[in-house]
């Protein structure tokens, strides 16, 4: 016997099941307004609308649209809702850092980290998959398989969330809280490039959340042949997750490396649009004690980024349940540091934040498995049999 399952019921969605706009680039709000029937020209002036109410005042339903017509106003009611995904856990730590886990779809959950006082003001660290590819071995995420990529809407919707939560609607420009975007969460940006371009697109725009391009800063693993594109297609920033300075060493710590080693990842790096004094690369490197924290090494690393316009981030590492490493010594760290002050790079360690809540970096991690596609032909006919 053969079942045919109708998934899709549009035609009689309640509000309950209807899709939301937030965090909807502007040309997919376009596209939205022209499957309602409206007219090419009519469905970009209803986006844009939509765009002012929706990303600069923050607002979550549509009553307050007083300049779209009632009758369209009726309709969007009918068939969008203005909610964010489902916030499944929020923590605040000691040191003001608060992170939220948010539910995407069932089962499909992810983090997002807003950390005060770094940036102009305050960053908000957001992930662009949900588990990762890379198995870094010093990275809690890594531990964690891919589950699958978030869409430019679900990335952009954790800024929503942080926007919501700090109160800052609508968009100003003065006193923000929220002033930084890194896309330093869980995953790997460029092998969800398409959506983290777009979810930029949104997040810049003027008319909307507003955050600059010069304020958005994307980290890689060192995705070699995608490093220049990022740039030409977002004008973000650069940061490049190092963490050793040979070859042998990140082979075996940041396994991308066996694929794309130093000489390509920087042969990329140099190619990255608009370097110069004003636009750097920054360089993270992860302390891990007895590893990569030798006063030798330090000297390599200055060698290696001659010539390139950087910055460099010294994290010390944080360990996470049943982590294989242990963070370098304090007094390490600073020596480390030292060499690199002597040549030339200014206050070079990040401090850790967010550890006691686990959102320090490369802590973040959440307990979405990807389903088998059995699993999800169960699901879609109990959902179709209720
Ligand atoms: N996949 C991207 C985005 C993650 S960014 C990337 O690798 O760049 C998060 C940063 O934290 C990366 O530099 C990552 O290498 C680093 N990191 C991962 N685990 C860490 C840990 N336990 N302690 C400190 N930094 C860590």
């Amino acid at each position: 016997m053969k079942i045919e399952l109708d998934l899709s019921r549009r035609a009689d969605a309640t509000p309950a099941q209807a899709r939301s706009l937030a965090g909807m680039s502007l040309p997919a709000l376009k596209a939205e307004m022209e499957a309602l029937g409206l007219e090419p020209k009519k469905a970009g002036m209803r986006a844009k609308q939509l765009r002012r109410w929706i990303h600069h005042f923050g607002v979550q339903d549509f009553s307050g649209m007083t300049d779209v017509a009632k009758e369209l106003r009726a309709r969007l009611e009918e068939t969008f809702i203005l909610t964010r995904p489902e916030i499944a856990d929020h923590q605040v730590s000691r040191d003001g850092t608060q992170k939220w886990l948010t539910r995407f779809g069932p089962g499909i959950e992810g983090e997002s980290v807003f950390i005060p006082d770094v940036g102009k003001a305050g960053a908000l660290c957001v992930s662009s998959q949900v588990g990762c590819t890379l198995n870094c071995t010093f990275c809690h995420t890594g531990t964690q398989k891919l589950v699958r990529n978030l869409t430019a809407q679900e990335i952009v919707a954790q800024v929503l969330i942080a926007r919501d939560g700090l109160g800052e609607w609508p968009t100003s420009t003065e006193n923000r809280k929220l002033t930084n975007i890194v896309f330093m969460g869980m995953g790997e940006p460029l092998y969800n490039l398409d959506n983290v371009a777009e979810a930029i697109d949104t997040i810049s725009d003027g008319d909307g959340i507003a955050i600059g391009r010069r304020r958005i800063t994307v980290s890689t693993a060192g995705v070699a042949p995608k490093i220049p594109e990022l740039g030409h297609r977002t004008n973000a920033a650069l940061a490049i997750s190092l963490h050793a300075t040979n070859d042998d060493l990140r082979n075996e710590i940041v396994p991308i490396n066996r694929k794309y080693d130093l000489q390509m990842l920087f042969e990329a790096i140099r190619a990255y649009p608009d370097l110069g004094n004003s636009k750097r690369v920054t360089f993270e490197y992860v302390m891990l004690k007895g590893i990569n924290d030798s006063l030798a090494e330090a000297r390599d690393l200055v060698r290696l980024l001659k010539g390139v316009p950087s910055k460099i981030n010294l994290i010390p590492f944080n360990p996470w349940p049943g982590s294989p490493y242990e963070c370098s010594d304090w007094a390490t760290i600073e020596s480390f540091a030292e060499v690199l002050n002597r040549a030339g790079y200014a206050s070079p360690i990040r401090t850790p934040r967010g550890r006691d809540i686990l959102a320090a970096c490369g802590q973040l991690r959440s307990e979405s498995v990807k389903k088998s596609a059995a699993e999800k032909r169960r699901e879609a006919l109990s959902a179709g049999t209720e």
